[in-house]
């Protein structure tokens, strides 16, 4: 059993960057990587809109952050998260495939997974022609011709780096129209190996010998159906929260988000959250890294405060209030 001041589940931008705060307050932080270490950005291929980094991938950027929290005191433990126990309050028990930590404090930075279409024979044909990481199988496509599900930014985005490796992209969409940002849309525009397919929805997942071949398709404003060839399928819908570890143990929304105030506090005493999986609205790398940096602040203020009695600082205590007022609710 190991005793630390401050765990922090979870080795996206969030957590890397509650890793170096912490590791700066002095608190000697653990990280538990989790499935994926960096989360989300390691699969993203290029990062653009992250200031003061240009030019590098996502595992480049978590590569860096990682190295950089390092070098003030984090450690980084390659270990996936099994069991929380926040029941007890403060200490709390974690359980990784090898140690239990008992946590002070513990800072939830657990991030989102790709959603699922849930149709037929998706499940069936992932890892053999259906995808959710154009970093990770984008090279299986070369010369290949695929279908991209999505009308969003990781769907155009996504696109546009996959018509590296594919001969045609079709955007397959349920509206007519493409709710990424604007800037995405141009490039997509002006690349002509990407097509669109409106107002369209896909409902099943066909193939042959173990790799995919076709997608059914419905225009749901004609009701036409048809079989369409593709060789792949990459699906980018959205994403949902990483929450099953704290079900029944954190307060969350209708769509399964933590629930934080502005100190990133969750409704156990000591437990802190940032990143996605309490951010249900930016979602983006420059916003995960400032809710990771405030959770980690809070966190600092709240074990030293535990510790020598005194209570929180005034600008802290007028925030809370100010938090406790119905129009920051
Ligand atoms: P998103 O913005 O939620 O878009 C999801 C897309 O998938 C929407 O177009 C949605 O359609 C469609 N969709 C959802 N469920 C579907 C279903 N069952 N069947 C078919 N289509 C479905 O998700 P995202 O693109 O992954 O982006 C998530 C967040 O990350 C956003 O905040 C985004 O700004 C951010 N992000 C930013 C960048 C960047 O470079 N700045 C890159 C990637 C992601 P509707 O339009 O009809 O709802």
């Amino acid at each position: 059993m190991q005793k630390e001041k401050v765990v922090i589940i979870g080795s996206g931008p969030a957590g890397l960057t509650a890793a170096l705060y912490t590791a700066r307050a002095n608190l000697s932080p653990v990280v538990i990587a989790g499935p994926q270490f960096g989360g989300q950005v390691s699969l993203t291929h290029e990062i653009e809109n992250y200031p003061g980094f240009t030019g590098g991938t996502g595992p480049d950027l978590a590569e860096t952050m990682r190295k950089q929290a390092e070098s003030f005191g984090a450690r980084i433990d390659m270990d996936v998260v099994l069991s929380v126990d926040l029941t007890h309050g403060s200490p709390f028990t974690v359980k990784t495939g090898n140690s239990e930590y008992q946590a002070e404090s513990l800072i939830v930075t657990s991030g989102a997974s790709p959603r699922l279409l849930n149709i037929p024979g998706e499940v069936e044909y992932t890892g053999r022609g259906v995808s959710y990481c154009g970093t990770c199988d984008g090279f299986f496509f070369r010369n290949k011709h695929i279908v991209v599900i999505g009308g969003g930014d990781s769907a155009v985005k996504e696109s546009i780096f996959l018509t590296k490796f594919a001969t045609q992209v079709d955007i397959i969409h349920r509206r007519d129209s493409l709710r990424a940002e604007s800037a995405l849309q141009d490039r997509a525009r002006a690349n002509d190996r990407i097509h669109y397919i409106w107002n369209t929805v896909t409902e099943e997942v066909n193939g042959e010998d173990g790799k995919v071949k076709s997608v059914r398709l419905r225009n749901i404003v004609t009701g036409e159906i048809q079989d369409y060839k593709t060789d792949g399928v990459f699906v980018f819908i959205g994403h949902d929260p990483n929450n099953g570890l704290f079900s029944g143990q954190l307060d969350m929304d209708e769509h399964g988000y933590v629930i934080t105030d502005k100190m990133m506090r969750t409704n156990i005493d000591g437990v802190f959250a940032a990143g996605e999986i309490q951010d249900s609205i930016w979602k983006q790398v420059a916003t995960s890294v400032g809710q990771g940096c405030a959770a980690a602040m809070a966190t600092e203020q709240w074990l030293s405060s535990r510790e020598s009695g005194i209570p929180e600082v005034p600008e802290v205590k007028a925030a809370l209030e100010a938090e406790a007022s119905p129009i920051n609710r």
